[in-house]
C-alpha cells in the first residue's frame, strides 16, 4: 500500500515536471522575439595585478509569469529544440557590443567570454556568427574568448578542431570550461587548440580536502608547462584565494569578487573596483 502511495506521489511530481518542461519549451520559442533574454556578466579578477581582466557572459531568461528561469533549466531545452543557435548568436552580438563599450569607457584590457554548446558547432554557423558579432561591435578578435567543454569530444573531433582553428586564426581565444569535471580531461589538452583552462568549481569548493588540493596543484602545474592561462571558478573565500595563489593560479572568478551582474551593475562595479 505504502509503495502504491509513493508511486502516486512520484507520478504527480513527474507530471508537474513534464508540464513545466512543455510550458517552458513552448514559451522559449517566443522568448527571443519578446526580448525576454538578457545577459549578465561575471568578473574575472587578476589577484596579483589587482584588477579585472575580463567578464564571462551568462544568459538569463526572464519569464513573464514564472520569473527568472535558470540556464541550468533552459539551456538544455534550447539545445534540444535548436534555439540555442539564435540564442548564442544573440549572446555573442550583445557581449561583443558590451566589451567594445567597456573599452570605450576606459577599461582598455576588457575581454568577454561566451559559452558554446556542441549544437553550435554542428550548425556550421559559428564562424559567421563570430565574425558578424565582432564586426558589428568593432571589437578586436583578441578581446573575445569562447568557452567549450569536454563533451565536445564526443562529437566529431576533427570537425571541432577545424572550427576552433578557424576562430583562433582570427585571434579569438579558446577556453576549456569546467576542466577536470569530465572523463577525458588530459586527452583533450593536446587534441584541442586551447589558450585557457578554467578549473572546475569542484576543486576550489573542496580545496580543503587534501586529495582535491593535490589535483588542483597538478592542474596548475600542467597548465603552466603547457603555457596556458588559467582561471579558477567558484572562488568564494579568502582561504581559497590564498590556496590558489600558493598553487600558482592568479586569475579568479567567483562570488567573492562579484556575482553575475546586469550591465548597469557592471558599470558601477567597474567604477568602484576597476
Ligand atoms: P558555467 O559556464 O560553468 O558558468 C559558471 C556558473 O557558476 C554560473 O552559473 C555562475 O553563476 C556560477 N558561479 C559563479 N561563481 C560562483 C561561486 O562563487 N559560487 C557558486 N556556487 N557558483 C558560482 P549560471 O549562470 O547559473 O550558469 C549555469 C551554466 O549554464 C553555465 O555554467 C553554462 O554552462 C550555462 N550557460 C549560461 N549561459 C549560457 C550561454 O549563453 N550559452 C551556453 N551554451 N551555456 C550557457
Ligand atoms: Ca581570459
Ligand atoms: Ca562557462
Ligand atoms: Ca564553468
Amino acid at each position: 500500500r505504502a509503495g502504491k502511495n509513493r508511486h502516486a506521489v512520484f507520478d504527480a511530481e513527474l507530471g508537474r515536471r513534464m508540464e513545466r518542461k512543455l510550458r517552458l519549451e513552448k514559451d522559449l520559442r517566443k522568448a527571443m522575439a519578446l526580448e525576454e533574454f538578457y545577459v549578465v556578466y561575471q568578473p574575472q579578477w587578476h589577484s596579483t595585478a589587482e584588477r579585472p581582466i575580463g567578464m564571462e557572459a551568462l544568459a538569463r531568461w526572464r519569464h513573464p509569469e514564472l520569473g527568472v528561469v535558470s540556464p541550468a533549466e533552459f539551456i538544455p531545452l534550447a539545445e534540444e529544440t535548436g534555439l540555442i543557435i539564435p540564442l548564442t548568436r544573440w549572446v555573442m552580438f550583445e557581449s561583443c557590443r558590451q566589451a567594445a563599450e567597456w573599452r570605450r569607457d576606459g577599461w582598455a584590457e576588457a575581454c568577454v567570454s561566451v559559452n558554446l554548446s556542441v549544437r553550435v558547432f554542428e550548425s556550421q554557423h559559428l564562424f559567421e556568427m563570430t565574425t558578424g558579432a565582432l564586426g558589428a561591435a568593432g571589437l578586436e578578435p583578441e578581446r573575445l574568448e569562447v568557452e567549450i567543454t569536454e563533451s565536445l569530444l564526443l562529437y566529431n573531433v576533427q570537425e571541432i578542431v577545424h572550427q576552433l582553428t578557424e576562430l583562433r586564426a582570427l585571434g579569438v581565444k579558446i577556453a576549456m570550461d569546467d576542466f577536470g569535471s569530465g572523463y577525458s580531461s588530459l586527452g583533450s589538452l593536446d587534441r584541442l587548440p586551447l589558450d585557457t583552462l578554467k578549473i572546475d568549481q569542484l576543486f576550489i569548493r573542496e580545496s580543503n580536502i587534501s586529495s582535491k588540493q593535490a589535483i588542483l596543484q597538478a592542474i596548475v602545474t600542467l597548465a603552466s608547462e603547457l603555457r596556458m592561462e588559467m582561471v579558477a571558478e567558484g572562488v568564494e573565500t579568502e582561504e581559497q584565494i590564498a590556496l590558489l595563489r600558493d598553487a600558482g593560479c592568479h586569475v579568479m572568478q567567483g562570488y567573492y569578487y562579484g556575482k553575475p551582474m546586469e550591465k548597469e551593475a557592471v558599470r558601477e562595479w567597474l567604477a568602484s573596483r576597476g
